[in-house]
């Protein structure tokens, strides 16, 4: 494709990197098929290749309407067209950069940008959530159905952190709404890698990875969370021999990884965080590692008579955003449980960050789709991989949604 980009944004780093991508760009249209919004809308403009336009245009100087800003708000930035895309067109990227300079130009009402700064002062702060989440499961059973849905119940107890007393170390991210949501999952792969041998540490002042502010066009302060976690581990990495940073929410993961190319323009900081992301694992990933370890245990375990049929969800930051697919899925196989078929599998449930809250009408469409999909094979439990889409996908099923790591923990305890 070819441009012709505006003085605005002409040779300025974001600028030299949204050229690139789009000019990778050959219109083929294969990744039409694959995006959500095209499915359930039917609109190119709602498609990849339409927003790609989209964006060329703002880019190149043509007048920036809302009707643009609503085409880019309804990307779920789920990234299935990148999987598909035979150029390798980064369209998450140019999707990043665009909506921040759409913003600049066309603004937010009062409403939505009440909301949105509303979320960020709220979801990237561990106290002030868990202070809300508490108050609302408070008055949880004095609200009406659908509201009493929206606030999750009562979590289960996250069970012991095992002493870190193993010469291999990692660390792991707390993130900023699972400690309150689901306390326990990072508290099971704590175990989990205890009986691997490896003792999991927390970074006391690590905290949100960024990408709540970053997504909502608040890139600055986006990068400032990011820099507070780059600060944060260092010590760790540079005196206590950190293997690996290890991610139980494929959010986090997605966007860590990407801290080296966030940050390369600082110079105080592109280093560190260049090695920072070429720590940073998905859980899955480190368990992939050490297969042969946990076919050991399985060995010694009973764990036979404790299988059941899971469907596994996987989440787009985890199949899309970080390109792993199957570890989860062959590590549970190796621990004996069983899969069902999940149909239309590449599809994102709707959950997307904020967008569940952003977009209500088109994230209950993709939730309602998801959840007959994952429901098809008439699993016993779903398992997934990210916070959000575990919450999202709960709120939507009579049956239980956890983290596979758990069902991985149970399995290794009996
Ligand atoms: S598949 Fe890739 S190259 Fe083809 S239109 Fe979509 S983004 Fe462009
Ligand atoms: S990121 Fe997802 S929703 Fe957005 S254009 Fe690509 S496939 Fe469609």
């Amino acid at each position: 494709m070819q441009t012709n980009l505006a003085d605005f944004i002409k040779n300025t780093p974001e600028g030299n990197e949204a050229d690139a991508i789009l000019r990778a760009c050959v219109h083929c249209g294969f990744c039409l098929a694959t995006c959500p919004t095209y499915q359930l809308l039917g609109d190119e403009l709602d498609s990849p290749r339409g927003r790609i336009y989209l964006m060329k245009q703002m880019l190149e100087g043509q007048p920036v309407t809302q009707k643009t800003q609503m085409h880019l708000d309804r990307c779920l930035t789920c990234r299935a067209c990148e999987t598909v895309c035979p150029s390798g067109v980064r369209y998450g990227r140019l999707v990043d950069i665009s909506r921040g300079l759409v913003e600049k130009q066309v603004g937010r009402g009062i409403v939505a940008g009440t909301i949105r700064f509303a979320l960020r002062q709220v979801l990237p702060r561990p106290d002030v959530f868990a202070t809300l989440l508490k108050l609302g499961q408070w008055v949880r059973p004095l609200l009406p159905g659908k509201l009493k849905r929206s606030v999750p119940p009562e979590p289960q107890a996250m069970g012991i952190w095992p002493e870190a007393r193993h010469t291999r170390k990692m660390l792991v991210l707390d993130g900023c709404v699972q400690p309150a949501l689901a306390p326990n999952i990072n508290a099971a792969t704590a175990r989990v890698l205890n009986k691997l041998g490896i003792s999991l540490l927390r970074a006391e002042q690590a905290g949100c990875c960024g990408a709540v502010s970053y997504h909502l066009n608040a890139q600055q302060e986006g990068l400032d969370f990011m820099r507070r976690n780059v600060d944060a581990w260092w010590p760790y990495i540079e005196n206590k021999g950190i293997e690996a940073i290890v991610m139980t929410a494929s959010g986090c993961g997605v966007t860590v990884k990407e801290y080296g190319h966030l940050l390369s323009h600082d110079s105080a900081y592109a280093e560190k965080a260049a090695r920072i992301s070429a720590l940073t694992k998905d859980i899955s990933e480190v368990l992939a590692a050490e297969a042969d370890k946990i076919s050991n245990l399985v060995k010694n375990s009973k764990l036979k008579t404790r299988n059941s049929k899971l469907a596994f969800h996987s989440p787009c930051t985890l199949q899309h955003g970080q390109k792993i697919s199957g570890l989860v899925e062959k590590t549970l196989l190796a621990m004996g449980c069983e899969l069902s078929m999940v149909p239309d599998a590449h599809l994102c449930c709707g959950s997307a960050g904020t967008y569940s809250i952003l977009q209500p009408q088109l994230s209950q469409r993709l939730l309602k789709n998801k959840v007959a999909a994952l429901a098809s094979g008439s699993p016993a439990q779903i398992v997934t991989a990210n916070i959000g889409c575990l919450m999202h996908l709960q709120s939507g099923t009579s049956l239980q949604v956890r983290h596979w790591i758990e069902v991985l923990d149970e399995q290794l305890s009996i």
